[in-house]
This record gives structure tokens, C-alpha cells and sequence, in this order.
């Protein structure tokens, strides 16, 4: 899939629309999600042009791949998460259900979160 440079994350990138930061750095913005599934739920993406982890895994550098799971552990410290545990997700394509063609990690805890896998 082409990337879309006008999807919404694109936008929020661009500072066209607001989102609630968490952290940021050169390549890499988290900010809360605006439908919480629990009390911490943000959401973790690059600022390079990347649909999905699939294209991020494939054509982006280790360092560019590393540094970005190494911001989606800090952001599990920062909320505090990381003590009592969470979920991180990535939904990928039409089978993963991706609604927003930009690549991005949900980091979700703050309560138990139940089975996911059977
Ligand atoms: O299914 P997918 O992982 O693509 O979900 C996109 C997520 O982006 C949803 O959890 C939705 O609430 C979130 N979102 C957001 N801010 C927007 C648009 C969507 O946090 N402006």
C-alpha cells in the first residue's frame, strides 16, 4: 500500500491537528489516544512515512527500527505502566483491522486487561 501523505497521523505530524503529546523526539511523536480503551492508551509512531510495521521492518535501518522500540519502553515507564503491566499492539493491513495508514504502536495499561490470545 502507497502511503497516504494526508492521513490523519500525517496531519498531526504536520501540526495541521492537536494531539496530546506524551514525548517526542527527531523521529518519533506519542500522544494519548482519543478513544481510551484504558486509563493509559498511547499511541507511539514514527516520523518517517511508514503504512505499517511491515514497510518500518523492511525498509527502515536497525537504528531507525531500534530507537523506535526503545521510545515505545520508555513510554511504558513514563506512564507508569511498566510496573503493573500492559499491552502493546500494532494492527497491520485489512486482516489486523488498521484503521490510520500511518504505522503506529498502542501501549495500553492501567487496569488488567484480560485474555487476548485463546
Ligand atoms: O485500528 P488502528 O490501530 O488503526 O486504530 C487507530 C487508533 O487511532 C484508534 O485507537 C483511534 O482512537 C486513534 N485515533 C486517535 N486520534 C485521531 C484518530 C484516531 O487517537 N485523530
Amino acid at each position: 500500500m502507497a502511503y497516504d501523505p494526508n492521513n490523519i497521523f500525517a496531519r498531526i505530524l504536520r501540526g495541521e491537528l492537536p494531539c496530546k503529546t506524551v514525548y517526542e523526539d527527531e523521529h518519533v511523536l506519542a500522544f494519548s489516544d482519543i478513544r481510551p480503551l484504558a486509563d493509559v492508551h498511547v499511541l507511539v509512531i514514527p516520523k518517517g512515512a511508514y503504512v505499517s510495521l511491515d514497510d518500518f521492518t523492511a525498509g527502515a535501518g536497525p537504528e531507525v527500527v531500534g530507537h523506535f522500540f526503545k521510545v515505545v519502553g520508555e513510554i511504558a515507564r513514563i506512564t507508569g505502566v511498566a510496573e503493573t503491566g500492559y499491552r502493546i499492539i500494532s494492527n497491520i493491513g485489512a486482516h489486523g483491522h488498521q484503521e490510520v495508514p500511518h504505522l503506529h504502536v498502542h501501549v495500553i495499561g492501567g487496569r488488567p486487561l484480560g485474555r487476548m490470545l485463546p
